[in-house]
């Protein structure tokens, strides 16, 4: 019997094959984004407390790993809420690393200031952190944190973390429209990003319809920018844009090139004339993949970049 707390597995480009584990009953969170996929949060909290008993969520993620032929590369903490709400959230890390399979926590870092997530996080070996604004405004306005929730020491936490933490930690920055992606508020987040040092910084836009109809993604040229912007400061950026693969339906080698790497980064002019080059392809190929709308062409301090077409596509 599959229950509601395992689930999946689901391919994922960060993870492989990723077990979920649903450990908050939805929709639970510190945070009610204006972009979250889960609605409006149902109830908002900040005291962390027992949700499912550790015993049944070990059982759940056993059973499923017992009826799964994949092998599966982690056990994910990613619930219908934040996932350091649960009390229980480290001794579940300890009686799931009995399975032998990576732990991996998804988590919006809104209640890392607190020691006792700081050390329940410490024990998975993969984590991800929600760094949308350092700006109180456009935090305040992305994110909607619980009233108590501080700005300032949600980042100490973060630094105080990701100094101790030895396992991989990343970053996800869900771009919003007119809030977060300015040139000045993007460069901030930079700098906040190059004193963290992640092992790698990944950029999303809202792809699903959000909570509030006006959280929308940015225009390509913005999100080709802020991608820059990061890079320019850390190394290891990458969008993390919900892409089903045939949304390009992309024959033969030439497109299958430019499929797997702008999915991952907007490609300079010259990487695409390599890849032409390596491929036995030419331009036209380009302009027929712009003609059709399934890829862009834009400008970044006046250098030309590609990139797949991904705004608004909920929309219309
Ligand atoms: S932190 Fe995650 S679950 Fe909570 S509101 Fe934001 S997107 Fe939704």
């Amino acid at each position: 019997m599959s229950s509601m707390i395992a689930f999946g597995p689901v391919p994922s480009r960060r993870l492989g094959h990723s077990l979920g584990i649903n450990n908050i009953p939805p929709k639970i969170c510190t945070y009610s984004c204006v972009y979250c996929q889960l609605g409006r949060t149902k109830k908002m909290q900040v005291e962390r407390r027992m949700f499912y008993n550790p015993q049944k969520i070990l059982r759940d993620v056993q059973d499923k790993v017992k009826e799964t032929r994949d092998p599966i590369d982690y056990l994910t903490f990613v619930p219908d809420g934040e996932p350091t709400l649960d009390i229980n959230l480290a001794y579940e890390i300890d009686l799931l690393k009995s399975l032998g399979i990576k732990i991996a926590v998804i988590t919006n870092g809104s209640l890392i200031w607190r020691e006792d997530v700081r050390e329940a996080l410490m024990k998975a070996d993969w984590v991800s952190l929600k760094i949308d604004s350092v700006q109180e405004e456009f935090w305040r306005k992305i994110n909607m944190p619980y009233g108590t929730l501080q700005l300032s020491s949600i980042q100490q936490g973060m630094f105080e973390f990701a100094r101790a933490y030895k396992g991989e930690l990343v970053t996800e920055t869900m771009l919003v429209r007119t809030v977060n992606d300015s040139e000045d508020g993007l460069g901030k987040i930079a700098d906040l990003l190059a004193r963290l040092k992640p092992d790698r910084a990944y950029l999303s836009i809202p792809t699903r319809p959000p909570a509030e109809e006006w959280a929308q993604p940015p225009p390509e040229k913005i999100i080709n920018q802020a991608y820059h912007i990061l890079h320019e400061r850390i190394d290891q950026v990458e969008y993390l844009i919900g892409y089903e693969g045939n949304d390009f339906a992309f024959t033969g080698n030439v497109e299958e090139g430019l499929q797997s790497i702008t999915a991952v980064h907007p490609m300079r002019e010259e990487a695409v004339s390599d890849l032409l080059a390596r491929a036995g392809g030419n331009w036209s190929v380009i302009h027929r993949l712009i003609d059709r709308g399934q890829l862009i062409e834009t400008k970044y301090k006046g250098r030309k970049f590609y990139m797949r077409r991904l705004s608004a596509r909920y929309t219309g």
